[in-house]
Formats: C-alpha cells, sequence, structure tokens
C-alpha cells in the first residue's frame, strides 16, 4: 500500500470542502471523561519527557478517535503517521516504523483488523521499540533485531473485545468514546455552522443533534445535507422548518434512522420473527456483516432496540413498538 496516499486520506475533509476537525483537547466537544485522562497522561509524559505510552481508543465509528489522535499529535508538538490496519503488510509496517523518530505518533485504525502476523511484528516493537525481521527462509533463516526510536502507537477500535489479551496489555492507556449527548453534538452543529457561514436557528440544531445517532460524523453530514437543500429548495437558512423539511426528504426519522435501518428491523421481525442470527441477518439484507455488527447494531443496543444473546439478535419489545409491529413478548425473557 502506499502511504502517502493515506496520508491523504488521513487529511480528507468532512464532505462539506472544510475540515472540521478540532485541532486541540479544548476544542473536542464532551467526552469529558476521555479528555482528563488525556490530558493528565500528555502532562505527565511531557514532565518526564518521555514518550507517550502507547494509547488504545475505543468507540463506534464516527466518534473521534481519529480526531482525538491527531489531537494527541498536536498537545504533544509531535510528528503524526496514519496508517490503516487491515491493509498492512509486515514490510510496510517495518518500514513505517523504522521511520519514526523519538516522540512520533503512528495512528492505526481498524485495528483490530490487522492481519495477526502483522500483529506480531507489533508486540516487540510496542515493548521493547525493537523489530524483529526474519531474514530469508527455511533452515537459513535468521531473525535480525532492529532498534526503534520510542515511539507511541495510538490504535483504534470500534471493538476491543476482537484484541488479543496480549495485545491489549501492551496499551498503557485505554480510552472509551461513548456516543454523544445531544447538547454537546448541537454545540459542535453551532460551531460548523459558523465556521461554514450557515445561518442555523436554535431549535433547528437541536433537532439536527437529535437525529445524529450521538455520532459526530453523522451530525457533520446531516448538516452537509440539509444545508444543500436549503440552499437550493429555500434560502439557504436552517429554520427548525426548513431543517424538518429537508430530513423528511432525506428520508430520517425522529430518531436519526434511515431507510436501511428500516429494512433491518422488517427484516428481523417479520421474515425472522424477531431473532436471527448475524450471518442470516447479513445474507437477507444482502450487507456486510462486519457492518451490520460493527456500524449498525451498536446504536440499536444503545437506543434498547436491540439485544444480543447467545441465542441471536432479538428485536426488544421497543423496536416492535417504534416500527409498528405487535409486542412480542418473549422479548422480555
Ligand atoms: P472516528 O475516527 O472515531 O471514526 P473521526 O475522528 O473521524 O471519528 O470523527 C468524525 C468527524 O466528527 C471528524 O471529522 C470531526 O470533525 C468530528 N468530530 C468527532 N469528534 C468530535 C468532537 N468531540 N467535537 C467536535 N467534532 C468532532
Amino acid at each position: 500500500p502506499d502511504f502517502d496516499r493515506m496520508q491523504d486520506l488521513a487529511a480528507e475533509d468532512d464532505g462539506l470542502g472544510y475540515s472540521l476537525r478540532p485541532k486541540t483537547l479544548n476544542e473536542f466537544i464532551g467526552q469529558e471523561k476521555a479528555k482528563e485522562q488525556l490530558r493528565i497522561h500528555i502532562e505527565a509524559a511531557k514532565k518526564r519527557g518521555d514518550a507517550l505510552e502507547h494509547v488504545l481508543l475505543v468507540g463506534p465509528p464516527g466518534l473521534g478517535k481519529t480526531t482525538l489522535a491527531r489531537i494527541i499529535a498536536n498537545e504533544i508538538q509531535t510528528n503524526y503517521k496514519q496508517a490503516i490496519g487491515p491493509v498492512m503488510e509486515k514490510l510496510d509496517l517495518a518500514s513505517t516504523l523504522m521511520n519514526l523518530d523519538q516522540g512520533d505518533i503512528l495512528f492505526i485504525d481498524e485495528i483490530h483488523r490487522m492481519k495477526g502476523y502483522v500483529q506480531e511484528l507489533l508486540y516487540p516493537a510496542m515493548e521493547d521499540y525493537q523489530l524483529d525481521l526474519a531474514i530469508g527462509q527455511g533452515p537459513a533463516s535468521d531473525v535480525v533485531q532492529m532498534p526503534l526510536k520510542q515511539f507511541t502507537l495510538i490504535g483504534a477500535t470500534t471493538r476491543e473485545g476482537l484484541l488479543t489479551g496480549p495485545f491489549r496489555d501492551r496499551f498503557g492507556i485505554r480510552i472509551h468514546l461513548d456516543y454523544y449527548e445531544a447538547k454537546d453534538i448541537q454545540q459542535a452543529i453551532r460551531i460548523n455552522s459558523a465556521k461554514l457561514n450557515i445561518n442555523i436557528d436554535e431549535d433547528a440544531e437541536y433537532t439536527l443533534a437529535c437525529r445524529s445517532r450521538g455520532t459526530m460524523r453523522i451530525a457533520n453530514k446531516l448538516l452537509a445535507n440539509v444545508r444543500d437543500y436549503a440552499q437550493v429548495e429555500a434560502d439557504g437558512s436552517l429554520s427548525l422548518e426548513v431543517v424538518k423539511d429537508a430530513l423528511k426528504f432525506f428520508d430520517i426519522d425522529e430518531r436519526g434512522l434511515n431507510k436501511q435501518d428500516y429494512a433491518y428491523f422488517q427484516t428481523l421481525i417479520e421474515k425472522f420473527n424477531g431473532r436471527a442470527g448475524l450471518k442470516a441477518l447479513a445474507v437477507a439484507l444482502s450487507e456486510d456483516e462486519r457492518t451490520i455488527a460493527e456500524v449498525y447494531e451498536p446504536y440499536y443496543i444503545k437506543e434498547g432496540f436491540l439485544m444480543l444473546t447467545p441465542g441471536g439478535r432479538i428485536a426488544t419489545d421497543a423496536a416492535h413498538e417504534y416500527f409498528n409491529y405487535p409486542v412480542a413478548s418473549q422479548t422480555s425473557l
């Protein structure tokens, strides 16, 4: 893979032709616990003059893991390099690691999807700042050890449970991000509207916030979509009325659910009587299992619409009510 391209991807805007990423911890909205933890570790590392311990950022997509990694680099004033876990091969990782300077930050997204044999190369690198490279094959092969500079690895994952215990333990700092409250998202919408010169009413901000699924990335996307709608169908200003019309036009309901979400629950309830395994659901929906499990379902669970049980996914009474199905009481097991 081409690491320059990955750097480009990392610099992507938010689909708004403008990067809305906060640059400092103070600008990063909400997640107070996470920020406090990071402040302390950053301060301590600075005082000691050491590289920051390795950091694991855990949470659903779009909550700010990449943003936080960049903020950490910015707060420590060090170099930032980014890589994407699943596509890395041993050599990519080796050359990336060898090019890191003292204190540099290497951010690896989707670290739970890194290939096992590539992950193994990371263990000694993280623990002893040392690279164990196998030279040659078969009986004549040898292992060469290369020293590395003290760097900081920041790994991001949507599913901490998919990391092996030993891997997880090598991160000295583990930070969990949770879905945002509407008031935090409203604040972000206000700030971003100002940056983008969008006129928006307070009740419109709040409505957008409530429909963003507790997710900053979705809030930014909705804002972009609604702005487009308002520019074409109205005078460009975002009043509550215009925002509601726009959300209706884009098929986003009061809880931020869209056509795909309706299809998910329709399938689970009608086709599978409210209980199904991930594989069966994925096939029925023609969707990728991982996308369902890592992107859609965490929000359904948080909203109380879905339960994960050993016997499969179960649509709760709340889901039956919300999607207008008779409540099937076997869900209150
Ligand atoms: P992740 O890496 O967890 O998928 P990102 O860091 O890419 O999420 O965040 C998605 C977008 O949401 C970013 O472009 C950023 O503008 C915005 N964002 C995320 N967290 C915050 C926050 N706490 N405050 C303001 N904006 C945020």
